[in-house]
């Protein structure tokens, strides 16, 4: 099985949604490789050099700081460029966002072909978030829209349980994992992963 289609399999097992984790996955991995490819590979360069990071992936790179140097090296670019008169870098290019596009467009195209094998790796509090949601169309979105639903329901009563567990008349019944989650969780589907943490 290819790696792709494994870390899609995983990613379905996991509470949230799928491809905001993928994402986030692909993003930090990207980050972690790109001094390398920046210095390797004059295409990627050349990318960066005209689109920079976009808002999310420059905090993820804030955040995330592979390698000093690497950062250094790669701004020290992106200033230096600016400078000699090149264009402000544009963030609706980013670099990372960009090739994000198309793995997801390889991982939407491997969630149709595979549905039948992979819709058994589902999980109870797995979901697509309504970005997400917008990538599928026809009845195939149809079909992921009912999944989602359900398991929307699931994360409802969480909700609900932890709501009356707060209640002071309530008895002092602990709050489960899944309850203590379930807000977030119905944040995550309205706004995406942003703020999540594992
Ligand atoms: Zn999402
Ligand atoms: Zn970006």
């Amino acid at each position: 099985m290819d790696r792709t289609l494994l870390k899609l399999q995983e990613a379905l097992t996991r509470p949230g949604c799928f491809l905001c984790r993928l994402e986030e996955d692909y993003g930090r991995r990207f980050l972690e490789g790109l001094f390398y490819e920046f210095v390797n590979d004059s295409a990627v360069r050349h990318k960066l050099l005209a689109g920079g990071f976009c808002s999310d992936h420059a905090r993820m790179l804030f955040t995330l700081r592979p390698s000093i140097l690497g950062i250094a090296i790669v701004l020290q670019n992106l200033l230096q460029h600016y400078l000699d008169g090149g264009k402000r870098p544009d963030p609706a290019h980013c670099l990372v966002c960009q090739n994000w596009r198309e793995h997801l467009q390889h991982l939407v195209h491997l969630l149709h072909t595979r549905w039948e094998s992979l819709r058994n790796s589902w999980g109870e509090e797995t979901f697509l978030c309504t970005r997400h949601l917008e990538e599928f169309s026809g009845a195939f979105r149809l079909e992921l829209e009912e999944v989602v639903r359900q398991k929307l329901s699931g994360i409802l009563g969480h909700l609900s349980c932890l709501v009356e567990k707060f209640d002071y008349h309530s008895t002092n019944l602990p709050i489960t994992p899944q309850e203590a989650r379930s807000w977030q969780e119905a944040l995550e589907f309205f706004a995406g992963r942003k703020f999540q943490k594992d």
